[in-house]
């Protein structure tokens, strides 16, 4: 069944040779007429397709007066199963209940006959995961000044018993002022309360904590703070910490705890120190967000711009 990935979301370009037979459940999405119309009567002129997903196609959209959004587009046949519906549910109502400017703004939902379509504010300038590619890795002033908005995203959520369970630099987005908007809330869960706690495995395998790996899999908000760890250490090094062709492999080195850093990378002490308190395999020694905010690494250069030259070449950046 096309349903969203129950178990492990795979950035890691794992072949699994019956998913590949399997449509991907995005195919299934044609593209939307060329206006689409809500039921408010607002129509949207459909531009570029900007991405696509494994269960969504993500086009442009123009309003009409030239306000751009990004409209995700699920296609309804995708969305047979009752259970594939309403984690889509949930991933819309959770979004629209985050309002923050490092959270990509939640604009509307509606549908035609074909097609359910999530109006997003529209990130232009793609991804972390495409700034490190092209970048192969960044300063420690750029990964400071991308981090602590990432931190205040997460802050945000975690204020409203959110855990994003899927903070990856896939899913962090660079809007055209080089803001960092976090997206895809698809594996996101609301605790009832603070002290709740989550069993369900999920995560992409680059990033996931040992607590989510290993049986019973109790997690929580921590599991998201490890799962930034990751991302600064893939910031400033150019690869996570865990990165191997063979999942399987990736899952024995974070139960291990096999955490290494390479040694030519010019990478400050106080940086490793910091990504490694929040890679500690007890989720309970991790830092919260205020103890990561007061790490001395955030005490070194800071920038509050970073210029779209960031995004070709290292930038002069004056601190
Ligand atoms: P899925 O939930 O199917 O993985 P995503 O939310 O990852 O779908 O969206 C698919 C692709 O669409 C992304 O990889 C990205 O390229 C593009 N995309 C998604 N949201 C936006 C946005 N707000 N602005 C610009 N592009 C976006």
């Amino acid at each position: 069944t096309p349903a969203r990935p129950l178990a492990v979301r795979d950035d890691n370009k794992q072949v699994d040779a019956k998913a590949k037979r399997r449509e991907k459940p995005s195919a299934l999405c044609k593209t939307p007429p060329s206006l689409i119309k809500n039921k408010d009567g607002q129509s949207y002129q459909r531009g570029l397709c900007l991405g696509e997903g494994g269960f969504a196609r993500c086009f442009q959209v123009n309003t009409g007066d030239g306000t751009l959004y990004a409209a995700k587009t699920i296609a309804k046949a995708s969305l047979t199963n009752e259970k594939t519906r309403l984690k889509l549910f949930a991933e819309i109502r959770i979004h629209r209940s985050l309002q923050h400017q490092n959270v990509v703004r939640y604009i509307d939902c509606f549908e035609d006959d074909v097609n359910v379509y999530i109006l997003l504010e529209i990130c232009s300038n793609s991804t972390l995961m495409e700034l490190v590619r092209r970048r192969k890795r960044l300063l420690e002033v750029e990964a400071r000044y991308y981090l602590l908005q990432v931190l205040a995203a997460v802050n945000h959520m975690h204020n409203k018993l959110v855990i994003h369970r899927d903070l990856k630099l896939g899913n962090i987005f660079i809007d055209s002022d080089m803001n960092i908007k976090i997206g895809d809330f698809g594996l996101a869960a609301r605790l009832e309360s603070k002290s709740q706690r989550r069993y369900t495995v999920c995560g992409t395998p680059n990033y996931i904590s040992p607590e989510v790996l290993v049986r019973p899999h109790e997690h929580s908000f921590p599991a998201d703070i490890w799962g930034i760890g990751v991302i600064l250490y893939a910031m400033v090094f150019g690869k996570p910490p865990f990165q191997e062709k063979d999942v399987k492999v990736i899952y024995e080195r974070i139960k291990q705890h096999d955490l290494v850093f390479p040694d030519n990378a010019r990478v400050s002490q106080s940086c490793i120190e910091l990504i490694q308190w929040m890679l500690e395999a007890d989720p309970a020694q991790r830092p919260t967000i205020d103890q990561v905010l007061n790490h001395r690494w955030f005490a070194g250069e800071f920038t509050d711009v970073i210029s779209v030259s960031a995004l070709k070449g290292v930038p002069h950046i004056k601190v």
